[in-house]
């Protein structure tokens, strides 16, 4: 499970997000939306460990791992994160590249995982190929073979399906099921409202930096997810320039 109690984040004068607090339970998907500078790739940079509340706390307990609070490299271990940037070397090709993952991750019978995630995310055909001779869908492709590989328990994916085409989307609805069985918790985030909430087992909606609507897929369709988040997303900035006028001199 994941969880972020109250956190905020302050990057200047400026607050980022205030008081965000969210769990996810093991074997669930939670579906972040909300419009652009929201606060949504912020928020997942500090859940995923990778940038630093100003206020709050995050809480990683990867499936499996019972009561123990596991820290540092032990707990990265168990961490998948799909961002804007795809952490690859252009120079390497794609088999090279995801080598050198399981390395660092210490991934068992790493050639056998290596070869079963090319051949699953379709690059079978381009293992032996310098990624900077791919395709933006391609580097994605791959992307998200180094984000599964070592079969993370804690998985925060930003806009996973940018620059998939169809079949690419099949292939990551793939990943992201089998992470799942397997008891892990994701937050996905995504400007396809109708795209990343058939994913996801709640979702939420970030507007201003601010929580506005947390649920159950179930009962939170994809129409009031795209209603909430433009009609928060007005009221959400002006409460921001408030919360930032009165809190800006603090700390
Ligand atoms: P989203 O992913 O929802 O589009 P972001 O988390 O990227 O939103 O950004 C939220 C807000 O924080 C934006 O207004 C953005 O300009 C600002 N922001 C994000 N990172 C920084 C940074 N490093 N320095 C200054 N402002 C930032
Ligand atoms: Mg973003």
């Amino acid at each position: 499970m994941l969880a972020a109690g109250a956190v905020s984040k302050r990057i200047g004068s400026r607050w980022i997000l205030h008081r965000v607090s969210l769990s996810v339970p093991d074997g669930q998907v939670l579906g972040l939306f909300g419009p652009n500078g929201a606060g949504k790739t912020t928020l997942l940079r500090i859940l995923a460990l990778l940038a630093r509340p100003t206020e709050g706390q995050v809480v990683l307990r990867p499936a499996g791992h019972g009561e123990r609070l596991l820290e540092g490299p032990a707990l990265r271990a168990h961490l998948g994160f799909l961002g804007h940037e795809s952490y690859l070397d252009p120079r390497l090709t794609a088999r090279e590249n995801l080598s050198f993952y399981a390395r660092l991750y210490d991934v068992p019978q790493s050639d056998r995982r290596v070869d079963e995630l090319l051949d699953q995310v379709g690059l079978a055909l381009f293992a032996h190929e310098p990624v900077r001779t791919f395709s933006r869908g391609m580097v994605q492709r791959l992307a998200m073979a180094r984000t599964f590989l070592h079969r993370p328990s804690l998985l925060f994916l930003d806009e996973p399906l940018s620059g998939l085409d169809a079949q690419g989307a099949v292939v990551f609805e793939a990943l992201l099921g089998e992470a799942r069985a397997a008891r892990a918790s994701a937050v996905l985030v995504s400007h396809d409202v109708a795209a990343g909430w058939r994913l996801a087992d709640r979702v939420a909606v970030l507007a201003g930096g601010e929580l506005v609507l947390e649920g159950p897929a179930s009962e939170i369709g994809p129409d009031r997810v795209q209603a909430e988040y433009r009609a928060r997303a007005q009221s959400a900035e002006r409460s921001r320039a408030a919360w930032s006028a009165s809190h800006g001199r603090s700390a």
